[in-house]
């Protein structure tokens, strides 16, 4: 398996109002040619400018069209043919990545990489021959560490990645959207670009703060001279990340601060995965370290063909920004790819598809013959092969102009034709159904049990009738709904439902299938049909040279590009294998030479100088990162350790250490699971119930004894917080009365928060008694169950109104 490196290019964008205004001046120069990139520091006119060289390089004059056709087009083209593709675009807030991917309308020169894409990819299906494409998108970002599906029902919901040993690492229930044109694509991206987060910085006030990727997944499936089919699998994903610009110079706070740490955290992971795989050394990459490394895994060292854009600001108060983006870029190029066609796919939904095509094809064309069905299905009668026959001699003989005219024709033919079809389709339906109909009201009147048989029809009717509004595979029939509905069979509705296509067989019995049931059959082959794109555009021969000039255009500056390259080493080369004439000759040549060579050093000194100096930045950053963490941690702890006292005893959260032990740290939602709050309860000896029991059964009296009970709910009924409140100042003039010992212990004793009623029930229990003048009290129950079980509940009573006494006063 071959492998390839990560394509990077630097696009610089024009100076904005903000750099204007600000006299900023241009740092950054490119030489097209070389696809070389210069970088002068701010206020160091004596040093040498800083130099590196891309894949390709697009000054602010360059537009995403030329960007698209030179580098991106092969990548995407790959994809059609069933490999892997990433784009993705990187730099500062306000550099233009969004601009570069999702572009603008206008100049259409300008639209971004993901709606060209979208184009590209369709034409390609379009122009294909013998092969069928099943498309799919989807498009999700990632914020604060979090996935989010921005087509999905509920945008906010978190979604979890998932690792499969096969498909590698994958976005649990994302939903995947079926597309069939470039139409559909644009709303679908209009859509989740809408749903995206976006918030407020210095650098661009409608900065987005969240990665975002756009993925497209096609199906292929191709069929061979002798008619077999081979399936492929290709996915292209479109990638605009959030900015990587320093927090401090945003000016970002709280909220924003919170996420733009989160953001260089998967920048930074980015980083790392990028440096240890150039590193060659290192064994392990740190894809894990992010949400963004993980999903890229593949496209960095992966099985994915690659392309980084690194957006560029050419001001000089962007310089260090600007460097770190080059020298970021600089390193990606050395990762090595293992694209490959991704051929049999296991899970591909298009072999479901074929089968099912298959199953229902076999159904129907022993009804109807194998050209009566395909002249159905393309929505035409049987008569047109015969003068395609015709239009295919004419082909030969005819010009160009004169081939689509009668493709046209025969289109326009073929509607009129199926519509025609489709009137008598809905007469012979409208007649079966009233024969039908009349039969069972026959059926009906002669026999009065036949009514269970007419209601279950009436429940698939509506069954059906739900279908029709609500499942979008039934929407084709949109036209003829309001007239096909009541006739539809129980065995059309089961050929709808059944997900894998095997119930269709069991269900309609080749035999005996009714012309209703071809029908349903009909349609959903028609739908399934429709699922699938390719080959509409195959005989398009303008559309087809078009196509070929733009891959061969990239080939074409490919091959400049290493031309270029190569002459400079060959210039230094031959100077030192030169035969010079004279002396003087050489030593002009190699003293040449020998400054170019001063230069080089003198730059790479300063390099290390720089990056030495970014380092002890970027360290410093982490520092204070980390620094903030620990203030954050620490608080934490403060506020828990007072809280956790707080917590009732039988609960399993007073008990940090052992919570500690129980919490698992789950990989995949990046997220602490932590054990359910549990309250274990004490084992005390039974509390009223119980007692009220054994004190009817002991009591010589049962009719007092209910009395007594009724007395004892009433007061329980009565409100708790006045009972409270009232016996609670009353305990307290009654404890002054009494000398000051009993008011002292009430504040020292005071009770944490969490046990508060039980607290305010003693309180209350405790006074109580003393002043009350109604001889049963309203004592909480858990308050009686710490009595000793005695057998007479009068008895009970007067021994705990003694034993709160004492301790209250
Ligand atoms: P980012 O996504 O990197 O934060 P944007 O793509 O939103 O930045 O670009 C910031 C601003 O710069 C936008 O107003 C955009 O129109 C403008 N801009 C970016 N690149 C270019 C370019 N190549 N040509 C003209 N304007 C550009
Ligand atoms: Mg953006």
């Amino acid at each position: 398996m071959g492998s390839e490196s990560v394509k990077v290019v630097v696009r610089c964008r024009p100076l904005n109002d903000r750099e204007k205004a600000l006299n900023s001046k241009v740092v950054l120069t490119l030489d097209l040619h070389r696809c070389q990139c210069f970088i002068e520091k701010p206020g160091a006119a004596d040093e040498p400018p800083k130099q590196f060289t891309f894949d390709g390089t697009y000054f602010i004059d360059q537009t995403t069209e030329q960007m698209y056709n030179e580098i991106a087009y092969p990548l995407v083209e790959g994809v059609t043919e069933g490999y892997n593709g990433t784009i993705f675009a990187y730099g500062q807030t306000g550099s233009g990545k969004s601009f570069t991917m999702q572009g603008v309308s206008e100049p259409a020169a300008q639209k971004g990489v993901i709606p060209r894409a979208v184009e590209h990819i369709f034409e390609s299906i379009q122009c294909a021959e013998n092969t069928k494409f099943l498309v799919r998108a989807s498009y999700l970002e990632i914020y604060n560490e979090e996935i989010r599906d921005l087509l999905g029902s509920d945008t906010k919901q978190r979604m979890e990645l998932k690792e499969h040993p096969e498909h590698g690492v994958y976005v649990r229930d994302l939903s995947m959207h079926t597309v069939h044109s470039v139409g559909e694509c644009e709303r679908i991206i209009e859509q989740g670009w809408g749903n995206r987060a976006v918030g407020y910085t210095l650098m661009n006030k409608d900065s987005s703060r969240s990665h975002s990727i756009f993925t497209i997944h096609l199906e292929i499936c191709n069929t061979d001279a002798d008619g077999s089919n081979h399936l492929r699998a290709g996915k292209l994903n479109l990638v605009d990340l959030a900015g990587s610009e320093r927090q401090s110079k945003t000016g970002a706070t709280g909220e924003r601060l919170r996420e733009a740490t989160k953001i260089n955290l998967s920048l930074s992971a980015l980083g790392n995965v990028i440096s240890a795989l150039v590193d060659g050394r290192s064994k392990y990459i740190p894809y894990r370290d992010s949400k963004l490394t993980r999903l890229l895994q593949d496209s960095l060292g992966g099985n994915t063909r690659t392309l980084m854009i690194a957006c560029l600001s050419p001001a000089d108060n962007n310089y260090e920004e600007s460097l770190s983006t080059l020298r970021y870029a600089n390193r990606a190029k050395s990762i090595q790819n293992r694209p490959r066609i991704n051929e049999d796919p296991k899970d591909a939904l298009l072999r479901e598809y074929q089968e099912e095509i298959k199953n229902l094809r076999a159904l129907i064309s022993g009804q109807l013959g194998t050209t009566d069905l395909s002249s159905l299905l393309a929505g035409q009668s049987p008569a047109v092969p015969a003068r395609q026959q015709s239009k295919t001699t004419e082909e030969k003989i005819k010009e160009e102009y004169e081939e689509k005219l009668a493709k046209l024709q025969a289109e326009y033919n073929a509607e009129q034709e199926s519509k025609a079809k489709l009137q008598e389709d809905i007469t012979a339906l409208r007649s079966s159904y009233e024969s039908k109909l009349s039969n069972l009201e026959k059926v009906q009147a002669s026999r009065g049990s036949s009514v269970p048989k007419n209601a279950s029809h009436c429940s698939v009717t509506a069954e059906e009738e739900r279908c029709l509004n609500t499942d979008p595979m039934c929407h084709s029939t949109a036209g003829a709904t309001s007239l096909t509905k009541p006739a539809v069979p129980c065995a059309a509705v089961h050929v709808q439902r059944d997900p894998d296509g095997n119930g269709i067989i069991q269900s309609a019995d080749i035999s005996t299938s009714t012309p209703l049931d071809q029908k349903h059959v009909l349609e959903r082959l028609q739908q399934l049909e429709k699922e699938v794109v390719g080959g509409e555009q195959a005989r398009n021969r303008e559309l087809q040279q078009k196509h070929r000039q733009r891959k061969n255009l990239a080939d074409q500056r490919k091959d400049q590009l290493i031309h270029a390259l190569s002459e400079d080493s060959e210039e230094s080369e031959s100077v030192l294998l030169n035969v010079y004439n004279s002396i003087q000759e050489e030593v002009h040549a190699k003293g040449k030479m020998l400054v170019k060579v001063q230069g080089k050093l003198k730059a790479a000194k300063l390099e290390i100088r720089d990056l030495q100096a970014e380092f002890e930045v970027e360290r410093n950053d982490y520092l204070a990162n980390i620094r903030r963490l620990e203030r954050e941690g620490q608080l934490l702890n403060s506020l828990l350790e007072r809280m956790v006292p707080l917590v009732r005893r039988d609960c399993n959260y007073s008990n940090l250490d052992c919570l500690k032990k129980e919490a698992v740290w789950e990989e995949d939602s990046a997220t602490w699971r932590l054990p359910d709050v549990m309250v274990q309860k004490t084992a005390l000896p039974s509390a009223v119930a119980p007692k009220l029991l054994t004190r009817k059964g002991s009591c010589p009296d049962a009719g007092e004894q209910e009395v007594e009970e009724d007395r004892y709910k009433e007061m329980l009924d009565r409100s708790d917080s006045e009972n409270i409140a009232s016996g609670y100042f009353k305990s307290k003039r009654a404890s002054q009365l009494l000398g000051g010992d009993a008011a002292k212990g009430h504040v020292v004793h005071s009770p944490p928060l969490v046990n508060m009623a039980a607290h305010l029930s003693v309180s209350g229990s405790n006074t109580n008694p003393p002043v009350s003048s109604d001889p049963f009290l309203p004592r909480p129950f858990r308050l009686e169950s710490l009595c000793v079980p005695v057998s007479n509940g009068k008895v009970k009573r007067k021994k705990s109104k003694s034993h709160i006494h004492s301790e209250g006063i």
